[in-house]
């Protein structure tokens, strides 16, 4: 099964990705860290699009429809982070969309609070998901940092683009009928064993 993870930022889907594909041993394609391993390797990709993404713009259609194109390939069971998020990115199958509803307070508080491993990605929060050692990684050692995109401004900026361009996709899917919504304002937890539920890999 193709599964997508969508809702705005700091909704989770990075968490809950990570999860099932640890759990069902599917392979994760998660755009944000895609584009950001391109950045920190300084491609000439990573080069390109470094300014927006520190803005909190969207990467241009046609760079993520090749790298996610890329990683599909006809694979049967893939877990999608974060993609779809435009229109025109409706492009690759996929055979449920999970949309994460969470209101901009929360996701705005839970940005604040949230730190990414800077050598595996694993996504902690300081007050809900902390790691077993302040400031380091529990599956790598690696140390724990904030994203460049985690400032006030830019959240706005990115909830307001969301808005614009993500849930256009959402209303899309819901009329196709194969989208389920989860209210992702609860624990991590109870989240987590919902969209569990919805996972059915086809191997
Ligand atoms: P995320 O890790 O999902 O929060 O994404 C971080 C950033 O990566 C976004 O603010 C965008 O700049 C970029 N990005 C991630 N997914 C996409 C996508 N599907 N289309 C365009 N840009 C994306």
């Amino acid at each position: 099964m193709r599964i997508s993870l969508l809702g705005p930022p700091g909704s989770g889907k990075g968490i809950y990705a990570e999860k099932l594909g640890k759990d069902f041993r599917v392979p994760v394609i998660s755009v944000g860290n895609i584009l950001r391993e391109e950045v920190e390797n300084k491609t000439e990709i990573g080069k390109k699009i470094e300014n927006s993404m520190k803005k909190g713009n969207l990467v241009p259609d046609e760079l993520v429809l090749k790298l996610v194109n890329d990683r599909a390939g006809k694979k049967e069971d893939i877990i999608f982070d974060g993609f779809p998020r435009t229109i025109k990115q409706i492009n690759v199958d996929i055979d449920l969309i999970v949309s994460l509803t969470c209101s901009d307070k929360v996701c705005i508080k839970r940005i604040k609070d949230r730190r990414i491993c800077e050598k595996c990605n694993k996504i902690y929060n300081i007050l809900t998901l902390k790691p077993k050692k302040k400031g380091i990684c529990d599956v790598c050692g690696g140390k724990l940092v904030s994203r460049n995109d985690q400032g006030e401004d830019v959240i706005k900026d990115r909830l307001r683009i969301f808005r614009k361009e993500t849930l256009p996709v959402i209303e899309y899917f819901k009329k196709k009928g194969n989208l389920d919504e989860i209210n992702a304002e609860r624990s991590v937890d109870d989240i987590y064993l919902d969209i569990r539920k919805l996972f059915k890999p086809k191997k």
